[in-house]
């Protein structure tokens, strides 16, 4: 099998340029504490040839594409055994980490790039490390903060237990075949955090509500799950809340919540 076709409905688009492929391998920084790594969607394998260099490295790859894992397996031998043929989104991470870190890293699939972020925030404890290639909107929106157009659900969500960086941006002609979009890759180191402090379910439906109608103040944004209390930052809007601000705000909501029960 000489290469794969190109599918769409997977969101593959290869990457043609090896420069930035060996860039993004180098980028992971874990290895001490996560030497194994998955790489999600490696399609025809052009980020895994970097990651391979990395003999420090235990790299394993998951692909949804039956045509890809085949590939794979005649093209990269020395991944015998290692090649997931499986749905990120499906699959039980812990059959996979068995009680160690691992690490997540890959060009992945832009259809469902914040659906990624989401199940690697499930996992946090485990995963140290995520560096990944999005479209450069999303990549932002992870990577912003407060008081900016981009800074929303995703940001609050992923910056409460990572610490994120912008590395940088790429082309759509180092693609095959070009996405519509720019690109972006970021690095998303796991904080010190070790939990919330506060009801983390809640902590998401206050994130979720305030952001829904980001341009009114939390006063009317939050009137969904809560009406006429004492809360603090009721004035401001969503976007100029830091995360320890949505924490703070979620820990009142729930006093009210108790005082009214
Ligand atoms: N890393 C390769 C391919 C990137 S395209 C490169 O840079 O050239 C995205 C890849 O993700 C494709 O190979 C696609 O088949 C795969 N993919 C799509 N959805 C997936 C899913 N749910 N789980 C795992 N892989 C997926």
């Amino acid at each position: 099998m000489q290469k794969v076709e190109p599918k769409k409905r997977l969101g593959q688009h290869f990457l043609k340029d090896k420069g930035i492929c060996e860039k993004i391998a180098n980028l992971y920084r874990s290895h001490e504490i996560a030497p194994k790594i998955i790489e999600i969607g490696p399609g025809m394998g052009a980020l895994t040839e970097y990651l391979l260099k990395r003999t420090e490295l235990d790299t394993w790859c998951m692909e949804v594409d039956d045509e890809s894992v085949r590939f794979l397996d005649i093209h990269f031998p020395q991944l015998k055994g290692k090649v997931i043929f499986g749905d990120f989104l499906r699959e039980d991470l812990s059959k996979i980490t068995e009680g160690n870190k691992i690490g997540i890293i890959g060009n992945f699939p832009y259809n469902i790039s914040s659906q990624i972020l989401f199940k690697c925030l499930e996992y946090r404890n485990q995963i140290p490390e995520i560096v990944g290639m999005f479209q450069k909107e999303v990549a932002e929106r992870v990577a912003e903060k407060p008081g900016s157009k981009q800074y929303g659900i995703l940001s609050v969500l992923l910056q409460s237990f990572y610490d994120i960086q912008y590395c940088f941006t790429v082309d759509e002609h180092v693609f095959n075949p070009p996405p519509k979009v720019k690109s972006a890759v970021i690095r998303c180191v796991r904080n010190k955090r070790e939990t919330l402090g506060c009801d983390e379910k809640l902590f998401i439906q206050v994130v979720k509500t305030a952001f829904n109608q980001r341009r009114k103040t939390l006063r009317n944004a939050l009137k969904p799950i809560i009406q006429q209390a004492d809360l603090p930052f009721l004035d401001l809007r969503a976007e100029r809340l830091s995360v320890e601000d949505f924490i703070e705000l979620t820990i009142s909501v729930s006093r009210v919540f108790d005082l009214k029960r």
